[in-house]
């Protein structure tokens, strides 16, 4: 069974952490809301319990950051609470649902251990409210604000909970480590400018989609970063050099524990990019 470690980070949120996912939860005064659905039901429902046990106050709502399955394959846990999300995450379950049942297939093959966690997903689900910008979920003075960006896909989304300065940025940011930008619907310049707009907002605390808790020093880091991997990419496409060429700028460069988040990353940028140049 997969182990969580929750942890509450402040009066009013908790984070739900294992090696495949990390979700979490705010409460306001009348009820919680739950921050993404971890990657199976199962987990998702030990999520619940524990959200419930901690805040002692319904889940009313569930948000999910974006279309991946680490953050929205344990929904069916939560069949009974309202469901939040993009417009485009809409459309991105739905693009992908018939791929992923043939994946399913063939993750059920490669870890029959993990076949009955499997076999209990269900991706007819979807949002029962969605926003195009962003939109507000208050409780008398609280308020959470839930914002579509784009950026690692064109589904992401944050939650922003102002009264404690907590973000939950989903993958915007892989604290610590290389961003995957592999997805169809990546955007980098959008990415880029999500990560300069969260500059502004008034935070301390931020949960990433993966990795430890980081602070805005963190986005700083990834923001810059993925400037200078854009400008180096362009200047290798202008000089009509192969994505091999491109010079990693200073990061988590001899910190990425998986070589193909990497290359996946660098490919998308050439080819995005060599895309716009024409
Ligand atoms: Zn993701």
């Amino acid at each position: 069974m997969t182990n969580i470690a929750y942890k509450k980070i402040t009066d009013r949120t908790l984070v739900a952490t294992s090696e495949d996912f990390i979700a979490g939860a705010i409460s306001l005064d009348n009820f919680s809301l739950v921050i993404d659905s971890t990657l199976f039901p199962s987990t998702g429902r030990l999520l619940r319990n524990q959200v419930e046990k901690v805040f002692k106050l319904p889940i009313r709502f569930l948000f999910i950051t974006h279309y991946h399955g680490d953050h929205l394959w344990g929904v069916p846990a939560f069949n009974d609470v309202i469901f939040l999300g993009s417009e485009l995450l809409i459309e991105n379950i739905i693009a992908e649902r018939e791929i992923q049942l043939i994946r399913f297939e063939e993750w059920r093959k490669r870890e029959p251990k993990k076949a009955h966690l499997i076999d209990e997903i269900d991706i007819s689900f979807l949002p029962h409210i969605t926003f195009t910008n962003g939109i507000e979920i208050r409780d008398g003075k609280l308020v959470v604000e839930l914002n579509h960006c784009g950026g690692h896909t064109s589904c992401s989304s944050y939650a922003y909970f102002p009264h404690e300065k907590v973000l939950f940025i989903g993958d915007l940011i892989f604290a610590k480590q290389w961003p995957w930008a592999g997805d169809p619907t990546c955007n980098p310049d959008k990415w880029i400018n999500a990560l300069q707009e969260i500059m502004n907002l008034d935070v301390e605390t931020i949960i990433p989609g993966h990795g430890p808790i980081v602070s805005k020093e963190e986005v700083e880091v990834y923001v810059n970063f993925l400037k200078k991997l854009k400008e180096e990419t362009i200047t290798i496409l202008e000089n009509e050099k192969g994505v091999e060429c491109i010079k990693i700028p200073p990061f988590y460069k001899d910190n990425t524990p998986r070589e193909w988040v990497k290359k996946a990353t660098l490919e998308y940028f050439y080819n995005y990019y060599g895309n716009q140049l024409g």
